[in-house]
């Protein structure tokens, strides 16, 4: 796409704004994957960004909001877009009322180090996941048994069908499992998020088996002190891959690529059943199901292996492969290219399909590019 000089011009009149025409989304995003938008926009303020997305809103022209890059695929070459990076990153954390105030640039991580440092209890399930504090509502993050939406109290947005700069109630986004109504919508933009956090310096109570296991807890819904519960989850994570390390290849991609599926108890029955006749007795007695609203919830993990698609798949040579940690990640071993990624995802939905009849949906936005396109 051709910049259009006059509104990169004004984008740069705005205080706190930088922008560039260099910067491609192979740079900004986990998976290193992605072409060159129009411009880069970089917001160093709340008040930065509402200016900039209401000038780019108001030109009419294609807007993406970028954090950590870390749950995006984006197209390969040219991209009809202009790219709104959050770098305000203020965090205040009130140890007293337990209190949390993050903007959207904060990483993630952080708030939760912060947070736990504090002596403050409730999102240390969370630690390790990559990206920013302002897109943790855009599909409530979760992982080991709890989800931000636990704790979200209040967001600020951008709101820009209104152009308004105002706070909302958590329970305006409708969070739900991965989503929210913001989450493929882009109708706001999270300026700032607030946690309402435990001050006895406790955890959450532990409601995921393996985590509960790893530090001995003795029974159902128990709480440790929060920085213990961080520490064994960020061990946990990196056994997986699932913490960034810029030199481990088995972390450059976006997390978990697809969703745990959910699906009617007769469907469920039904790959039971499959993964008898296959497997035998004791892998279909031991198949990962719970209950969940709408029906059961899958292993999207579990059942990826089990049709055919196991760790490090298909070879060492590929420039795309599921991690050798962690099945459900996608990785970019280093020369890839956004087509290598959507070649080998649609392989494994339709393996997965195939064998179980089950569609696995993707987890992270796609922009430019289409898993059917
Ligand atoms: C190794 C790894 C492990 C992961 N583990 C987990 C996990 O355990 N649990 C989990 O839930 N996720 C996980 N993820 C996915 C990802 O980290 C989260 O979804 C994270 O919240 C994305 O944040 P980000 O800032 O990188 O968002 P980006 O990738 O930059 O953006 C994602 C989407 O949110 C939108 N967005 C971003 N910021 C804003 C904002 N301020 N306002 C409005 N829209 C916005 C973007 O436009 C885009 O549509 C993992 C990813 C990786 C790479």
């Amino acid at each position: 796409m051709t910049p259009d000089n006059e509104l990169i011009r004004r984008l740069g009149e705005i205080d706190a704004v930088r922008v560039d025409t260099e910067t491609r989304l192979a740079d900004l995003t986990t998976l290193r994957l992605g072409g060159r938008p129009a411009a880069t926009v970089r917001c160093a303020s709340p008040e930065a960004v509402c200016a900039a997305v209401g000038l780019l809103d108001a030109a009419g022209v294609g807007v993406l909001v970028v954090g950590g890059g870390s749950n995006l695929v984006v197209a390969d070459g040219g991209l009809d877009l202009y790219v709104v990076v959050l770098e305000c990153d203020e965090v205040s954390v009130d140890a007293a009322s337990g209190l949390v105030r993050a903007q959207a640039g904060a990483v993630w991580d952080e708030v939760v180090a912060t947070s736990v440092a504090a002596g403050l209890g409730g999102i240390e399930c969370l630690s390790g996941i990559p990206g920013s504090a302002g897109a943790t509502p855009v599909q409530n993050v979760g992982a080991y048994g709890a989800e931000v939406g636990d704790r979200l109290t209040r967001v600020r947005l951008w709101d820009r069908a209104r152009r308004v700069d105002e706070w909302v109630p958590a329970a305006s986004l409708e969070l739900a499992y991965r989503w929210s109504n913001l989450k493929y919508s882009g109708r706001a933009v999270v300026l700032e998020i607030e946690l309402q956090l435990a001050c006895d310096g406790l955890s959450a109570p532990l409601r995921f088996g393996a985590l509960a296991r790893a530090l001995g807890a003795e029974h159902a819904d128990e709480r440790f002190p929060a920085a213990q519960v961080r520490e064994e989850v960020l061990k946990l994570r990196r056994g997986k891959g699932m913490v960034l390390d810029a030199a481990d290849h088995d972390t450059w991609s976006a997390g978990s690529f697809f969703t745990n599926p959910v699906v009617d108890a007769e469907t469920a029955g039904a790959v039971c059943d499959i993964v008898r006749a296959t497997y035998g007795d004791a892998e279909a007695d031991g198949m990962p199901r719970y209950a969940a609203p709408g029906g059961v919830k899958l292993s999207a993990a579990w059942l990826i292996e089990r049709a055919g698609f196991p760790r490090g798949y298909p070879d060492a040579e590929a420039p795309v492969r599921v991690s050798t940690r962690h099945t459900l990640a996608l990785t970019n071993r280093g020369g890839a290219r956004t087509a290598d990624l959507v070649g080998l995802a649609r392989e494994i939905r339709d393996g997965v399909r195939d064998y179980f009849g089950v569609t696995l949906v993707p987890e992270p936005v796609w922009v430019g590019v289409e898993l059917d396109g």
